[in-house]
């Protein structure tokens, strides 16, 4: 018999690279045809064959109050009766960025984009333009979107030099790139030191959320913060997972660790297409039509996204203790997820309502450690959980996200299918 998704499937691939418009929802590193979503509703999203799933995706994590929220969706209802799109200034624009600059610390101006890699991008142009330098340090595992200057491979050394991670982009887009492991402060010295007055900034994920969930080490986030003082460099957050995610002020909050510039993504846009940059007045100021950095956007905030931005943000700031009940619930099933797969040998990493599960005893605090995790193993894991309605992101190296919508009742039945794993 065959599923309407594969059918889909079969379609897709005919007419879309993979079949899909985003390379991981293929769900190729499980070798599985990916389930076709109709609909979602709270902590469930069900399929074109009408098979439910209880979802730890939310969308990468914008469905934070869970699918089809009352406030989100009544909000994105009447901003659609009111018109599309303008390409002119907005009063909700203003609502937008008045209402992120008083949740947010030490954001003085912000400028709203159509994704996360927009934010980046734009980020580090401002970074640049600010300083007048043009080198910059990330990550390795670390992902900040699919811009040219980003897709850098993992640095098998502290002072690689950038090598291109994708065809397609030309070395002089990445020699300006440097990469360094994260939790590791000493190689980022060692980077400033080999290149003195040349680093514009230093962009970091405040938590390690592209390669499973590596939270900073003690210590780690106030190191950037002293060697970017130290050196004259800018520290960028890339809180595109992060943000509203933590606390409502996101890592900057949870962490008490101030950043010069953050991106925004996901949650910002309450489940449509926003991101987001912004932080210090002095280097928002270098912007077009301000200053000399110049970005654009034909569709930036968008006066139905910004409805739903909004809504979502408004709920997340007037739920009382919204983020201590969020993180508390997430603390006690990602222990019980923890209990529940004691026989296999495994590391569970949690921050706030992110966790991953790791299937290596060794603990996992960086790309490298991340990698020794049985890939094998997971799809095993994966595999067993969607069978028995439980719907996990199709990699090893995703975020579980936890949303306020998540029932009790479904974060049991979660547990007890995670029980029966037997790998
Ligand atoms: C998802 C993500 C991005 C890219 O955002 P898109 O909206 O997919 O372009 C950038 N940085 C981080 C940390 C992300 O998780």
């Amino acid at each position: 018999m065959t599923s309407t998704s594969q059918e889909l499937f079969d379609r897709a691939r005919r007419r879309i690279p993979g079949g899909v418009n985003s390379p991981v929802r293929a769900f190729g590193s499980v070798g599985m045809t990916p389930p076709f979503i109709a609909s979602a509703e709270g902590d469930r999203i069900t399929d074109a064959d009408g098979r439910e799933y209880i979802d730890f995706v939310c969308s990468w994590g914008p469905m934070i109050l869970g699918h089809g929220h009352p406030a989100v969706r009544d909000a994105v209802d009447r901003a659609v009766r009111g018109g599309l799109s303008f390409g002119a200034a907005t009063e909700r624009e203003v609502q937008m960025a008045e209402l992120i600059c008083a949740i947010v610390p030490n954001i003085d101006m912000i400028r709203m984009v159509n994704s996360g890699t927009e934010a980046v991008m734009s980020a580090v142009r401002a970074a640049r333009g600010f300083t007048g330098r043009d080198k910059l340090i990330k990550f390795s595992g670390c992902y900040h979107g699919h811009s040219d200057a980003m897709l850098v491979a993992a640095g098998s050394g502290l002072m690689t030099q950038g090598i291109p991670g994708s065809a397609g982009v030309p070395a002089g887009c990445t020699k300006d790139t440097l990469s360094a492991e994260y939790n590791d402060l000493a190689g980022v010295a060692a980077l400033f030191d080999a290149n003195p007055g040349e680093i514009a900034a230093v962009i970091v994920e405040p938590v390690g959320a592209n390669m499973g969930v590596v939270p900073p080490a003690d210590g780690f986030l106030e190191g950037l913060r002293d060697l970017c003082d130290k050196n004259g460099a800018l520290l960028i957050f890339d809180e595109v997972i992060t943000g509203f995610r933590l606390a409502l002020g996101g890592a900057q909050e949870y962490y008490g660790v101030r950043a010069d510039l953050c991106t925004f993504g996901k949650i910002i846009g309450g489940g449509m297409p926003v991101g987001a940059y912004g932080g210090r007045r002095d280097v928002m100021e270098t912007v077009a039509p301000l200053g000399p950095v110049y970005q654009a956007g034909t569709l930036s905030g968008n006066p139905v996204a910004m409805a739903a931005g909004l809504a979502q943000l408004t709920v997340l700031k007037n739920t009382p203790d919204f983020y201590g009940a969020l993180n508390r619930t997430a603390e006690r099933f990602f222990s019980e997820l923890d209990g529940a797969l004691r026989d296999v040998p495994h590391t569970l990493n949690r921050v706030g309502s992110l966790g991953c599960v790791f299937f290596t005893g060794d603990p996992v605090t960086d790309y490298a450690s991340a990698k020794k995790s049985s890939t094998s193993r997971f799809t095993a894991w994966f595999r067993h959980m969607l069978e028995r309605g439980v719907y996990l992101a199709p990699s090893q190296f995703e975020a579980m996200f936890l949303s306020s919508a998540h029932s009790e009742e479904d974060l049991a039945r979660t547990l007890a299918a995670a029980r029966e794993f037997r790998p």
